[in-house]
């Protein structure tokens, strides 16, 4: 798979100490995954990076935006996303060591650190389960076909359903 080069850090040769780096992130990033469902994105990845002596300890901090399709009305839909996550990196030969989400074990000799999978990875965790506008804030051309389709039946059981069914029957009976 293509990778970004942008999130490779040159670990070889890297003093021990602290490093920080700022990666930004666009559309394409997820295109290189093959995620359809991110349409565009605008996001910057602030990495700060300990070193020492066999270990690196990466906190990354992902902040901005990313659009996405609406469920309901499939219409643009801008997300904000703030979060941060941390990896620890461990130098082993051996396989032995299970490799987790937080934990990634790189062979000594490997030269760089590619971020891009776990940045990736921490991004579609992030996402909302249910990507929708806020209330009301769906294309209304888009909710009215819907409706239609829906057909008068839908809508029925729906407001049976909803907590106001039971007040709407008050209302009418005074
Ligand atoms: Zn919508």
């Amino acid at each position: 798979m293509a990778v970004s080069k942008d999130f490779k850090i040159q670990i070889k040769g890297l003093a021990v100490g602290n490093h920080v780096y700022d990666f930004p992130v666009d559309g394409a990033f997820f295109k290189e995954f093959e995620n359809t469902q991110i349409l565009d994105a605008h996001l910057v990845v602030h990495v700060e990076l300990e070193k020492g002596s066999g270990f690196i300890h990466v906190n990354c901090g992902v902040s901005g935006t990313v659009e996405t399709e609406c469920d309901r009305c499939l219409d643009r839909l801008e997300i904000p996303m703030d979060f941060t996550a941390s990896l620890a990196v461990k130098f082993a030969k051996t396989d032995d060591d299970p490799q987790s989400d937080e934990l990634l074990i790189l062979d000594p000799t490997d030269g760089e650190l590619d971020l891009s999978q776990f940045v990736y990875d921490y991004i579609c965790i992030n996402l909302p389960l249910q990507k929708v506008h806020a209330p009301g804030k769906c294309d209304p051309g888009m909710i009215e076909k819907l409706r239609q389709a829906e057909g008068g039946k839908a809508e029925e059981s729906r407001e049976e359903n909803s907590p106001f069914a039971g007040l709407k029957d008050l209302l009418k009976e005074n």
